[in-house]
């Protein structure tokens, strides 16, 4: 069976049967088999526990019952292609839409399955909308691995490898107070100019303006305050559409806001979103107003055979209810802002963090030989991420140019006691094993003296309501398959 191959076995498969460009996390020191996972916890072959804090695709937490639970018993009924009418998919577009900001036009929903085909639909229907190829894109942006979507990455054409610009592609420079080009209170103005000044500078006007509302690989970059506004004003002067690229920051990540974007108090034309959407199963979506979705409708049909299947939508819904259910954006707010307080308080004692910065569960350190000259600490930050792991069990990312941004995107239901674990050294130093504290932690008897009481117990009923679907029909996994630890099991 699957599980009898050893890690080991799957290395030598992984190598025999795919291209290295195809990258493993942590492949030169020890790379993880990762075989379960719960909430914000992910469990390797053995049993061990990672506390995960860089998942942005598991986005109301690993392996939820109840995204299980809606999965499996719509594979029981159907799963085809989108020729057909069906309830999920009108339903999905229906509350999916309802999260925009009233009065936004963003009403028409095309589904997709990855973030990439998102952001190369949204070129599509610029392209169509404008009749211009010109598109202005933000340095250091990612929007996606396809042709078309490298060719509006920088982060792709620019990098090693990579074969530079085409002549359609204007880069400007990343919107970044703390290293980037400008840095003072004028600093959103600048920024925009860049923007003004690439739109205007061929006569055939601009298709898009591709831009995240929060740059993610960009290392964790918030714009300044009046930056979306000022450079959407001069796109749509010159004719073209602004595209905001959520699949990173969207669904609520950002705590205040469902949308990124409406922290800079924006309305976009085409609003792009993945990962967080499925929760792991493949969905992604294009919304865009009537308006650009007529243009696109010139007699060239749109069919995508596995965007907005019947078990995709079953899981969108399934998280998008939970969102509200379990009251996670506000999590994100309250546990996000733990997490950045108590950063500030360790910039006080340690001279290598040059800044922390984010909202909500949107959080980056920036590490720095110096802060005066803002050499960045790459090797030490690399260090700090892998000690993470190996010493720690805490698994973290890195993002930015210099490869010097410590990234922190957990999963929604992160804990303030997932924070606490995550932050302080005091719970590494009792000589207890991960596996034990987890399971004591989860029992309510840890040394939180109970913090996590409530937590677990919403998680039992949890259980007990996935237990109360499977029985009713629900093909999930049996309560016996849920991850333990070596210790239960040796008990
Ligand atoms: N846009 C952004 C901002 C992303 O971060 C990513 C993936 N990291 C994509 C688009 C592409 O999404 P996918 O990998 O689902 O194709």
């Amino acid at each position: 069976s699957q599980e009898s191959l050893s890690k080991e076995e799957c290395l030598q498969l992984r190598r025999k049967h795919f291209c290295p460009a195809q990258s493993v996390s942590y492949a030169n020191t020890n790379p993880l088999m990762i075989m379960s996972g719960r909430g914000s916890r992910l469990f390797d072959e053995s049993g061990a526990s990672y506390l995960d804090t860089r998942n942005n695709v598991c986005h109301v937490g690993h392996a939820h019952p109840k995204v299980a639970a809606a999965v499996a018993r719509q594979a029981a009924e159907l799963n085809t292609n989108t020729r057909y009418l069906h309830p999920k998919l009108c339903l999905l577009a229906k509350r999916l839409t309802e999260t925009f900001p009233k009065g936004s036009g963003l009403e028409v929903c095309f589904f997709v399955n990855s973030g990439s085909e998102a952001n190369d639909l949204a070129v599509r229907l610029a392209f169509a909308r404008t009749k211009s190829r010109k598109i202005v894109v933000v340095d250091h942006g990612y929007h996606g691995h396809t042709q078309q979507t490298i060719e509006i990455s920088p982060y792709k054409f620019d990098h090693k490898g990579g074969e530079g610009p085409k002549p359609n592609i204007h880069k400007v420079p990343c919107p970044c107070t703390f290293r980037g080009p400008f840095r003072g209170p004028d600093a959103s103005e600048k920024y925009a100019a860049t923007v003004a000044q690439a739109c205007q500078e061929s006569a055939e006007g601009v298709a898009a303006f591709f831009v995240e509302s929060g740059m993610s690989v960009g290392g964790v970059i918030l714009p300044p305050k009046g930056y979306l506004s000022a450079c959407y004003a001069a796109v749509r002067n010159a004719g073209g559409v602004c595209v905001a690229d959520e699949v990173q920051v969207g669904f609520g990540r950002f705590g205040e806001f469902f949308w990124a974007f409406e922290q800079q108090e924006v309305v976009p034309d085409i609003v792009t979103m993945g990962k967080p959407f499925g929760n792991g199963m493949p969905l992604a979506a294009v919304v865009t107003t009537r308006e650009v979705s007529e243009a696109f409708h010139n007699g060239l049909e749109y069919f995508n055979t596995f965007g907005g299947n019947p078990v995709s939508c079953a899981a969108g819904l399934a998280v998008l209810e939970i969102l509200q259910e379990e009251d996670l954006q506000r999590n994100a707010l309250e546990v996000g802002q733990y997490i950045r307080e108590e950063l500030q308080k360790l910039s006080r004692q340690h001279q290598l963090i040059g800044d922390v910065r984010g909202q909500g569960f949107f959080i980056g350190v920036e590490f720095v030989k110096d802060r005066s000259t803002l050499e960045p600490a790459t090797l030490e930050t690399s260090q700090i991420c892998s000690r993470m792991k190996d010493e720690h069990q805490v698994l973290m990312s890195i993002d930015g140019p210099n490869d010097n941004v410590l990234v922190m995107k957990p999963p929604m239901c992160f804990s303030k006691g997932d924070a606490e674990y995550m932050l302080s050294d005091d719970y590494r130093r009792d000589g207890r094993r991960e596996e034990d504290r987890y399971e004591d932690d989860r029992r309510g008897q840890g040394r939180d003296d109970g913090r996590r009481k409530e937590e677990y117990r919403r998680e039992e009923r949890q259980e007990d309501r996935y237990e109360d679907e499977r029985r009713r029909g629900g093909a999930g996994r049996r309560r016996e398959e849920r991850p333990r630890s070596r210790s239960r099991e040796a008990a």
